[in-house]
């Protein structure tokens, strides 16, 4: 008995020392220095800054602290240290050369997850440490993306996923727009009436996706009908709901038409994604919904113009779409809404994701709010506030710096030039002393 118990803690031991370099990170100390610090809460900047972090987490913040032995410091001069910032809605494992609709018959999964880890790697890298993946178009490569980046194997934000999206049939959401004597069978997104959606939901959760996103009205980017138009019932919505409340997990409905908004509020959706048709009756159901959250898709309007892949027909609707959305943006910066963040990269191309926050600076929202945004507020609409959203004691340690205060510029965000993720350096261009991790 006794050897064998023996015999289990040395095997113990053995996938203990086995194990990838995080678990030995753990006992690591570092004290990042900057000149100033604005810690995603909202309050005035600390100036200057020291963050000691003790393995993932961040272990203590003060102007002052002091430097343990055997700490390593990493001096970041005159840069402003803020938490990393997260983004509510990208598509990792989609390219911007691309058009959605022409991917399943001219690309494949691998290409997907390929190009999925590039991606993960450009947004990490431009400051993102967490993102909310809103679905590929080849069902689950998002799942194996996230494992990827869970286990190491890859750089990227964390990530929280959506499977396989939810759309009617013909709906914004529809992939296989294309000839009915073809098909692609693997993918199965499609589903109508409440039984169905229930099923789709159960089919998510059994392999992988972290959340639901249901397409509740038409989209710019789409052959189906108009984004103002709704395409689930307000029973089909609420199935999604039900079905995914029962699991402990939330809701994103993609939602530009008002009825679908408040159709998708009244459910019980966590996230309006988009959000473009938000009126003032919208805006009171929203105040009403504490738990529901508006998170609208701003700076990708320009980036849709431009697009060498996006009919001339899509970039007529994104006109029209675009300059009502941000009609409804200052309707809830004027009704002081909390506004997620969020940018539907690689409709703006990856990487790009902070001028988002730049964007919605440029219509009227005050720098500090915005930056807000970005880290705690949308940390909160994740459930995640625990973990992520902050630099203050006990988070895990997801820091970002720029060498200009982006309280100044908020253009500042396109220069990201220090990346920490859960206490690990990803890029530092900044103190020429650590090396990060390739
Ligand atoms: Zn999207």
């Amino acid at each position: 008995m006794t050897n064998r118990r023996s015999a289990i803690i040395l095997l113990l031991v053995g996938v203990w020392l086995a194990a990838p370099s995080p678990a030995v990170a753990q006992t690591i100390t570092i004290v990042v220095k900057a000149a100033r610090l604005i810690d995603g809460r909202g309050g005035p900047p600390l100036e200057p800054a020291m963050v000691r972090i003790t393995g993932e987490r961040i272990a203590e913040v003060a102007s002052t602290l002091v430097v343990p032995a055997g700490a390593t410091i990493i001096d970041l001069g005159n840069a402003t240290l803020l938490p990393g910032l997260i983004d509510l809605h990208t598509h990792l494992t989609d390219r911007d050369d691309v058009h959605w609709e022409s991917a399943l018959t001219t690309t494949t999964p691998p290409e997907a997850a390929l190009w999925g880890a590039r991606n993960a790697r450009v947004t990490l890298m431009a400051g993102f440490t967490t993102c909310r993946d809103m679905g590929p178009t080849w069902p689950y490569v998002d799942v194996e993306l996230r494992k990827a980046i869970d286990a190491g194997a890859i750089p990227g934000p964390r990530l929280l996923v959506a499977g396989n999206y939810v759309s009617s049939t013909g709906g914004a959401g529809d992939a296989r727009q294309f000839s009915i004597y073809l098909d692609v069978p693997f993918v199965r997104n499609l589903a109508d009436g409440p039984e169905e959606i229930v099923k789709a939901v159960r089919t998510n959760f059994k392999y992988g996706a972290d959340f639901i996103k249901i397409l509740a009205t038409g989209a710019v980017l789409s052959k189906g009908i108009t984004p103002g138009a709704q395409q689930y019932s307000d029973a089909e919505i609420q199935a999604a709901v039900t079905e995914a409340t029962r699991w402990g997990r939330p809701v994103a409905a993609h939602a530009h038409g008002a009825d679908g908004i408040k159709a998708a509020i009244r459910a019980g959706v966590r996230t309006i994604d988009h959000g473009s048709y938000l009126d003032d009756e919208a805006v009171a159901m929203l105040k009403q919904h504490p738990a529901t959250f508006y998170v609208p898709t701003l700076a990708l309007g320009s980036y849709i113009q431009e697009s060498s892949t996006v009919p001339e027909s899509e970039k007529a609707r994104g006109r029209v779409v675009t300059e009502i959305a941000v009609g409804g943006f200052k309707r809830a910066l004027a009704a002081n809404l909390p506004i997620g963040l969020a940018t539907d990269a690689p409709v703006m191309p990856h990487g790009l994701n902070a001028r988002e926050i730049e964007y919605r600076v440029l219509l009227g929202e005050p720098p500090m709010h915005a930056i807000v945004a970005a880290t705690s507020l949308n940390a909160e609409i994740l459930g995640m506030q625990d973990r992520v959203g902050s630099v203050t004691a006990g988070k895990l340690a997801d820091l970002i710096a720029v060498p200009i205060n982006p309280l100044t510029n908020m253009s500042a965000l396109r220069d990201v030039r220090f990346v920490m993720k859960g206490g690990t350096v990803f890029k530092d261009d900044l103190s020429g002393t650590t090396r990060p991790r390739p």
